[in-house]
């Protein structure tokens, strides 16, 4: 007795169509199948042997009716359970071959085993082994489009018998070949069914006949007529297993998409060329951001040595400057029928003033704030600089000549500055004499770390200075010395320095051979320069002027003179070449011992006495509306000079002007009157005294302290520690709020924010074409799934999931995204070299463009987030295509 495995009960199939109508496709169909035999369902076109099929395969649902395999009812099947069904008990073979063209024979035969889940060896092993069953040995690396018809479908055969099916369902298989190749495909099925269930259709009765062993005809969705029809109820054991599986790993999703995009490669390059032009933009935009920050970054311990932390009696509040302009609010002004109103200038002048006046800071300096900076824990800070205000020109003396002729004379740099400021007026450029005295400000006090001042600079002869007695020459970063420096320092006979002069004004008396260029780092070492106290050169003046000019100065050196201090240059500086700021400026450095010692020498001095002791209020007006805001210390001098070969010897009259109140002093409060009310009355004069007796070393306390902190991370170190003061100065009324200068910090916040808002700009406008790739990436995962109709029909057929579907097409996008990414960085990476380069030519900075690690990754992460986002909606419409349908498509 035959038992059966599978059996038909009133199966009804009905097709909806667009309108709504039904077509009855199958009409309640019921029919057994044996174990083993091979039926033949012939009949017209359209009679719905191809619906049958798909059903009996699992790949269509029957309407109504039921399916019962190996006793067990379909009614309730799973998606899972038809997965399972079609991938290990059904093999297809279809009319049209359904191979997936871009893959070889080898892994065309693979696909049901790599969907069942069998490791790659298993796999081609089994697939080469069916191979060679259907004659096609040693083709396995071919494409289907190498092969022949009947090559094809002997693939397809093998695909279909590679999972060891029980039942084989052909679809007209011989339907596109030749009459020869069709009696060798079908003497292979005939084969395969001594030992299966075959289920063949066919419209062509001589075939059934011919190989068939019952043929069962159809005719408009009907059975009506069976050779060898099966009425057994009993049937096999059911061997469908809960373990089997049917579904594909998302690597070879991975594997079968990455073939895919390499089989359309010139496509692909372009998509993935398209997809990345979103990501070059944004991450050239970031680069170039990272580098601009990470420049600043580098070069603020640098500016930091030149823009230290100060605090000085007078200065203005930048910070609050910058903070308010940027609030400033516009007023609303009503107007009013009938009235034109008053638009006063008056006031906004008024407020403007008064605004003005609240950005200077005044603060006072004690003693005790002096001790507290003093007591900062050491390791806060690089060095600290105490100014008091010395002018040190005045008792600073260097030997000179007129010229070749005549002998040295020793002078002090005051007047050697007066002295050339006289002989320029003598020339062209009477008009700008003056001047040199404003860009004199080079004789300064060096901040006290050795260590500090080598790591930033080259010793170019010598050492750095750190005793009293030291001092040192620092050039610029050109290896320059200005002129006007030499010419104080008395480097320059008078006749020498004239030739400047002569050579720029094409003077007929310009002499080629006194034209000094360069000095020998010897000339400039060996140079005597000596410290005199304010005893040795103020002298009380006894004479008729006392009142107005209670002091005379010697200008030149002469047998009185005593207690001097030899100054010897040590050494000649230049910034190493990493440094564009340092902590030291090109000029001469003394350190901060010397400045220890003309405090100590000087405070008690007979001219510094006689200033401290003197009340104010008491001088006539007379006194100080002489020589305008330059003090008179009553101090005349003779001195002589050379011009135009005609020595001007003694000439008197000339006042010497020994203090005068420091320039930038002087610009600050041309710009604030409010700032000192230097200005104005009496007030100006009691500043001017209060300079004077600076200069002249009558104040024991600071007035400007300079910190130089580590570095721009750690000045935070320095700021709260002196933040500390004045949280104890809000308590404490014995204490008063001292503000300090941290310009740099200012500065450096501003062009960080500048940066970052521009970067954010650049980012959004670019993102636009990030939009712009991925629409079209989704774009074109759609085509891709129009042409992979096919495969994926062949790969739900084969037992593969809906899931499995999608996977194919996010690989796909994964790919595009990752390539996408991957190029654009590279892109960006090459961008970045040709921007540094050029940066390099243009603008002297090595990196300006920095493609970072942590960009790039974010970067390709994104890119491939978008592409798997807009390949997402294409990849589900793919994953729901009906089988059936993906099949029929031609
Ligand atoms: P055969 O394979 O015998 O040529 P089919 O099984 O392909 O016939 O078709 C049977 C009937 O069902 C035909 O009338 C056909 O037009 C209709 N049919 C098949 N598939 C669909 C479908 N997806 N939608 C609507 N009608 C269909
Ligand atoms: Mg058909």
């Amino acid at each position: 007795m035959d038992k059966t495995i599978l059996s038909l009960v009133g199966i009804k199939k009905d097709y909806k169509l667009g309108n709504n109508d039904l077509v009855h496709a199958l009409k309640g169909v019921s029919i057994n199948f044996r174990e083993n035999e091979f039926v033949a369902i012939l009949g017209p076109s359209g009679c719905g042997k191809t619906t049958l099929l798909n059903i009996i395969g699992g790949l269509d649902k029957y309407t109504d009716g039921d399916l019962i395999i190996s006793g067990v009812s379909t009614k309730t099947y799973k998606d899972r359970q038809w997965d399972v069904y079609r991938n290990h008990r059904i093999g297809f073979i279809f009319q049209s071959y359904n191979l997936i063209p871009h893959q070889t024979v080898l892994e065309n035969v693979e696909l049901a085993l790599t969907i069942a889940g069998l490791s790659k060896k298993e796999r081609q092993e089994k697939a080469r082994e069916v191979i060679d069953r259907v004659g096609l040995k040693g083709l396995y690396n071919k494409r289907p489009n190498q092969l022949s018809g009947g090559q094809c479908q002997r693939v397809a055969i093998a695909r279909a018998l590679v999972n060891e099916p029980e039942i084989l369902l052909a679809d007209e298989p011989t339907g596109a070949l030749d009459t020869t190749t069709s009696t060798q495909i079908m003497d292979l099925i005939k084969e395969i069914s001594s030992e299966k269930l075959v289920i063949m259709v066919t419209h062509n009765p001589d075939i059934a006949n011919k190989y068939s062993t019952r043929i069962v005809n159809l005719l408009d969705g009907e059975i009506i007529s069976d050779s060898n029809p099966l009425d057994s109820l009993s049937t096999i054991d059911n061997k469908q297993n809960d373990n089997w599986k049917a579904k594909m790993k998302f690597r070879t999703a991975f594997r079968l998409s990455l073939r895919n995009l390499l089989s359309k490669l010139r496509r692909t390059i372009l998509v993935c060329i398209a997809g990345s032009i979103g990501i070059v933009g944004v991450s050239t935009v970031l680069a170039v951001s990272a580098g601009v920050h990470n420049y600043i970054d580098s070069i603020q311990d640098d500016m930091l040595s030149g823009n230290p932390i100060t605090i000085t009696e007078n200065s203005i509040d930048l910070q609050s400057m910058l903070g308010e302009s940027s609030t400033r609010q516009k007023l609303e002004i009503l107007q009013e029928n009938g009235y034109v109103k008053v638009n006063s200038i008056v006031e906004s002048l008024i407020k403007r003033s008064q605004t003005m006046n609240s950005y200077a800071i005044s603060n006072d300096i004690t003693k005790e704030y002096v001790d507290y900076v003093k007591a900062m824990p050491k390791e806060n800070y690089k060095a600290i600089k105490f100014d008091y205000g010395f002018d040190v020109s005045n008792n600073i003396y260097a030997g000179w000549k007129l010229n070749s002729t005549y002998d040295e004379d020793v002078m002090s740099i005051s007047s050697i500055i007066n002295m050339y400021t006289s002989v320029l007026e003598m020339t062209d450029f009477k008009d700008y004499a003056s001047y040199i005295t404003q860009v004199t400000d080079n004789i300064m006090m060096a901040p006290n770390n050795k260590d500090y001042i080598e790591s930033q600079y080259d010793m170019l002869k010598g050492k750095v200075a750190t005793k009293k007695d030291e001092v040192m020459l620092v050039v610029n970063k050109n290896r320059q010395l200005t002129d006007i420096l030499l010419a104080e320092l008395g480097y320059y006979s008078q006749d020498e320095f004239i030739q400047i002069i002569y050579k720029n004004t094409d003077n007929e008396n310009y002499d080629e051979n006194l034209d000094k260029e360069k000095f020998s780092y010897d000339e400039l070492l060996n140079k005597e320069l000596i410290y005199y106290p304010n005893d040795s050169i103020f002298t009380k003046n006894e004479g008729e002027y006392a009142e107005i000019r209670p002091f005379n100065y010697k200008a030149y050196k002469d047998d009185t003179f005593n207690n001097g201090l030899n100054l010897k240059i040590v050494g000649i500086l230049q910034p190493k070449d990493d440094i564009s700021y340092g902590c030291l400026q090109s000029g001469l450095y003394y350190t901060e011992e010397l400045s220890e010692y003309m405090k100590d020498i000087n405070y008690e001095s007979e001219i510094t006495t006689y200033y401290k002791d003197k009340d104010i209020s008491t001088i006539t007006s007379g006194e100080y509306e002489m020589s305008g805001y330059k003090v008179q210390t009553g101090v005349t001098y003779k001195y002589k000079y050379y011009f135009n070969e005609v020595e001007y010897d003694n000439v008197t009259g000339y006042l010497g002007k020994v203090s005068a109140f420091d320039s930038i002093y002087g610009m600050i409060s041309s710009m604030i009157s409010g700032l000192s009310g230097i200005s104005t009355g009496k007030d100006s004069n009691s500043k001017i005294y209060q300079i004077t007796l600076r200069q002249l070393g009558g104040e024991n306390i600071a007035n400007s302290i300079y910190i130089y902190p580590n570095n721009f991370e750690d000045k935070y170190l320095v700021t709260s520690y002196l933040d500390k003061w004045n949280e104890e100065a809000e308590v404490d009324e014995n204490k008063s709020i001292v503000k300090y200068n941290d310009n740099l910090e200012i500065i450096i916040s501003l062009i960080n924010n500048m940066i970052d808002m521009i970067t954010y700009a650049l980012i959004a406008f670019t993102a636009l074409s990030l939009l712009v790739s991925t629409v079209m990436i989704g774009i074109i995962t759609y085509v891709s799934v129009v042409e992979r109709v096919k495969e994926i029909g062949v790969i739900r057929s084969l037992g593969g999931r809906k899931r499995d579907v999608s996977h194919l097409f996010n690989a796909e996008t994964f790919i595009i995204g990752l390539v996408s990414g991957i190029l654009g960085i590279l892109i960006t990476m090459l961008f970045a070299l040709i921007i540094n380069i050029i940066i390099g030519y243009v603008a002297d900075i090595n990196t300006i463009a920095i493609v970072r690690v942590n960009d790039a990754a974010i970067m390709i992460g994104v890119s491939i987030i978008l592409t798997l986002i807009s390949g997402l909606i294409p990849a589900q419409s793919a994953a729901k295509k009906d089988p059936v349908v993906a099949l029929r498509t031609e």
